[in-house]
């Protein structure tokens, strides 16, 4: 028997706080209640806020199941549990200059389907502080342990008891990890499948830079939400095939893409408006900014997400065809996004169009795409290879010294890139460079394999498991 308006009520709970940006929307902060009355729009939910009795749209992942934590079946909705982060990933989350030492986190393990993996924050005279790094194996009759002499019936278990006592870990869970915010993909809910927006909603407030295609500014929409503004030179390219292509760019959605949020496409310039990445481009940062003080396991954490954005792309089958540091932007934490995906197709521009004008891009392409007009995913490979060297020459430019008429014409004798000396740059990630670079395009990597390497790279000297101490 289902009683109405009890057992169907579906009620969540905010994990973070949200300010409404339209009338149709509401506003709530961490911890408020509210009955969701509609859920199949993708992105928004129809709710009534449980104490202000406020009816209207939220965005769906500001939200989780509000269920007890005790139980374990319900492990996906609780604070501690995160659950698609890497190990890269829940140590720049943990190794945040605000989380005390024993701030922690649980996510699934990513060898052992069934496991799972417990980070912890520490710290050691010698080390400063670092992430350590337990298994949690399952029981054969359900449970959790990470020791054996310790089993647990649940995950909430295991964690409220190492909260209490650590029991051999090297510090007693003190406070989950604070999750980042998620992203919202659109304005506000009223724009989520209106792509122009009105001119007079944005505030210009200060220019970035100086791009491709024109001025890029940061700015507020509705003063309100940062946003990145790209304006576009007067016929740099048809409003028409850009207007296409926009649309098809808003669909492509990925935490390592910038987001696109919107245009302003019936006046000249035309306005892109985008996610605002506080710092700018990974070549600006990398050069002058503070990624000059980056260490070799940041790098290799940048190296990682851009390959998993391009994994996105390679799926999606989206060519980049700018693939460049310049054309990766950085916000906080040394997160990395991927923009530009998809422009460079319809810049009506003789400078910039695979003809060699002086903008093309001669040293970041593949020769198939210089020669023969060949992009593809492979020319995006090649691409990515010259990328790393940026990165682990901290912003060089590719081929010092060298024009780029020179370059075509030693590629095309099989001259490649020689590894530099300046910089500490592990063979492996050399030789991977070389295939990146490889004459025949098919025997490139793929973005996947690419995107898998970074992610399981592991400097030498870290532990990969620990083992609590008797
Ligand atoms: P671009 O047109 O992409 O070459 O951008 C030119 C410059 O503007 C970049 O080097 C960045 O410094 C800055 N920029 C572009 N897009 C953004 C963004 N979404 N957030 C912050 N800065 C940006």
């Amino acid at each position: 028997l289902v009683l109405p308006g009890h057992s169907t009520r579906r009620i969540v709970v905010a994990l973070y706080n949200y300010n409404a940006r339209e009338e149709t929307d509401v506003s709530f902060v961490k911890g408020d209640r509210m009955e969701v009355l509609d859920d199949t729009e993708s992105d928004w939910w129809r709710v009534v806020h449980l104490k202000t009795r406020q009816e209207g749209l939220i965005p769906w992942n500001f939200v989780a199941e509000d269920r007890s934590v005790n139980s374990e079946e319900y492990v996906p909705y609780i604070c501690w549990f995160f659950e698609n982060v890497s190990r890269k990933e829940a140590d720049k989350l943990l190794l945040a200059n605000e989380n005390p030492r024993g701030t922690f986190l649980v996510r699934p393990s990513e060898h052992n389907p069934n496991g799972f993996s417990l980070s912890v924050k520490d710290w050691e005279e010698s080390r400063g502080y670092h992430v350590k790094h337990y298994k949690i194996k399952p029981l054969d009759n359900g449970g959790y342990y990470i020791a054996t002499n310790q089993t647990f019936p649940s995950l909430p278990a295991l964690v409220m008891a190492y909260s209490k006592n650590a029991l051999g870990l090297c510090h007693v869970l003190s406070s989950p990890c604070p999750k980042p915010q998620p992203q919202v993909w659109d304005l506000g809910p009223e724009l989520r499948d209106k792509w122009e927006i009105n001119r007079n909603e944005i505030q210009l407030l200060r220019k970035l830079g100086h791009g491709n295609f024109g001025e890029v500014y940061y700015g507020k929409w509705r003063n309100n939400i940062e946003v990145a503004v790209k304006t576009l030179r007067e016929g740099t390219m048809s409003t028409q095939a850009f207007l296409q292509e926009a649309a098809i760019m808003k669909k492509f959605r990925h935490s390592r893409l910038v987001a696109l949020y919107a245009v302003c496409s019936k006046e000249e310039p035309i306005y892109i408006v985008q996610e605002y990445m506080s710092k700018g481009s990974l070549l600006d940062f990398l050069r002058t900014g503070d990624g000059q003080f980056l260490q070799f396991e940041d790098l290799i954490y940048i190296a990682a997400q851009v390959a998993s954005g391009m994994e996105y792309l390679e799926l999606k089958q989206l060519i980049h065809r700018d693939l460049a540091a310049r054309n990766v932007l950085i916000g906080e934490n040394n997160v990395a996004k991927i923009c530009d995906f998809g422009l460079a197709r319809v810049i009506a521009d003789d400078e910039y169009c695979p003809k060699q004008g002086s903008r093309f891009p001669v040293k970041w392409t593949a020769p198939e795409a210089i020669v023969y007009g060949k992009f593809s995913i492979k020319s995006d490979v090649w691409s990515y290879g010259i990328l790393l060297m940026e990165l682990f020459t901290y912003g060089q430019v590719p081929y010092p010294g060298m024009h780029s008429r020179e370059v075509i014409e030693q590629i095309e004798r099989g001259y490649r890139m020689p590894k530099p000396t300046a910089h500490h740059l592990p063979d492996d990630i050399y030789s991977l460079m070389l295939k990146c670079w490889d004459a025949i395009p098919d025997k490139r990597p793929t973005f996947e394999f690419l995107n898998h390497y970074f992610q399981n790279f592991t400097i030498t000297s870290e532990v990969p498991y620990r083992e609590v101490q008797d």
